[in-house]
């Protein structure tokens, strides 16, 4: 049966005055709460829970603690600080928009929700919280926490990926977003979703919501949003040849800036079917001993799982250069890869080598 929701007064009014007593009001991207670090902090949330992110935060801002210090870096070393956080293309995209905010916006951010979502990477919904909270900016957002809350406090049918419910629910997120302390209201809504609106068991009997919310009074808010209809992910494979050179260091190539893993380093790959022996030629090096199968394991994107089979071998090069006719590659310590951006299957991979007989300097 309909219940009646809040005004939307009533509504930020509640959120807020839950907020002041149980939200989230020391995390690091909050002191201070400027452009950049909120936007840092809203592109590593993607997909990333906050005590995840904390560590890679601290880390980033170290290194680059301005627009301007991200956009003069190497790509490599922003990915590289990425590593582990996984969806590469939001730190690729991350670079390049520094670079057009400090060739466009001397390093500034714009001030419209319009103007930002023009911006690598930026949608509006980040655009939105990147302006509500470092600068008051009566914005509203949708992230995954919100579209929850929203979807179960009027109890919202359908999979939000679809446009109708989508529509719906930024005309909701429009409704109740307030006029004033929209920073507050805004990291309201997202602790809200992340702490007590929960994905499996939301805690109803916590929530300042709770007597405008439809999915509670229905006592069905777990099914609300609706699930993404499923498909079974398609099965890849592809065999990863782990060279070494006769010291133990091993052979990474820079892969391409489109597709998986682009701009990260990896070790050369070949389909299954494809002789080992073609991918050295091609390389130019010849195999020293015969090739020790490693354990198999599979990794799993959003979109299919890939199965995956290391095969190691010393290789013999010709000179010492650190290109082949298929790209950028390069020697490494496999204890000591240097500031490189890598796929997280590589990097689970070089945890389990031996370091190299003679280090190097490479
Ligand atoms: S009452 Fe329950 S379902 Fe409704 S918004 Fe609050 S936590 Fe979510």
């Amino acid at each position: 049966m309909p219940i009646e929701s809040l005004s939307p007064k009533r509504f930020s009014q509640a959120l807020l005055a839950w907020y002041d007593q149980h939200g989230r009001q020391d995390l690091p991207w909050q002191h201070p709460r400027t452009p950049y670090q909120v936007w840092i902090s809203e592109i590593m949330l993607q997909q990333t829970q906050v005590a995840t992110v904390i560590p890679y935060f601290e880390r980033f801002m170290e290194r680059f603690p301005d627009v301007q210090t991200l956009a003069l870096a190497e790509q490599d070393e922003v990915l590289h600080l990425w590593t582990g956080l996984g969806y590469y293309a939001r730190a690729r995209n991350l670079h390049k928009c520094a670079r057009q905010l400090l060739e466009n916006y001397q390093g500034e951010f714009p001030n419209t929700v319009d103007e930002m979502a023009t911006l690598p990477g930026i949608g509006r919904s980040t655009a939105g919280a990147i302006l509500a909270q470092s600068r008051g900016v009566r914005a509203a957002i949708l992230d995954g926490n919100v579209k929850r809350v929203l979807a179960r406090y009027h109890a919202v049918p359908g999979w939000p990926g679809k446009k109708p419910v989508e529509t719906r629910l930024w005309e909701l997120s429009e409704h109740y977003t307030p006029d004033t302390r929209l920073a507050d209201y805004t990291q309201a809504i997202m602790d809200l979703g992340a702490t007590l609106c929960r994905r499996g068991t939301p805690d109803c009997g916590a929530c300042p919501l709770q007597r405008g919310c439809q999915a509670h009074a229905n006592g069905n808010p777990q099914d609300y949003p609706g699930k993404k209809p499923k498909k079974a992910l398609p099965v890849r494979a592809t065999t990863m040849l782990i060279l070494r050179d006769p010291t133990g260091r091993v052979w990474l190539e820079q892969r391409p800036q489109q597709g998986i893993w682009g701009g990260l380093w990896c070790f050369p790959q070949t389909e299954t079917e494809h002789p080992l022996a073609e991918a050295l030629s091609a390389r130019a090096f010849s195999a020293v001993d015969a090739p020790q199968p490693l354990a198999s394991f599979r990794h799993t994107f959003s979109h299919y799982h890939l199965d995956i089979s290391p095969l190691e071998v010393t290789v013999q090069a010709a000179g010492t250069r650190d290109t082949t006719s298929l790209g950028d590659g390069r020697w490494v310590d496999p204890r000591a890869p240097g500031k490189l951006g890598l796929a997280a299957p590589v990097k689970k991979l070089l945890a389990t080598l031996d370091a190299p007989r003679q280090p190097r300097m490479v």
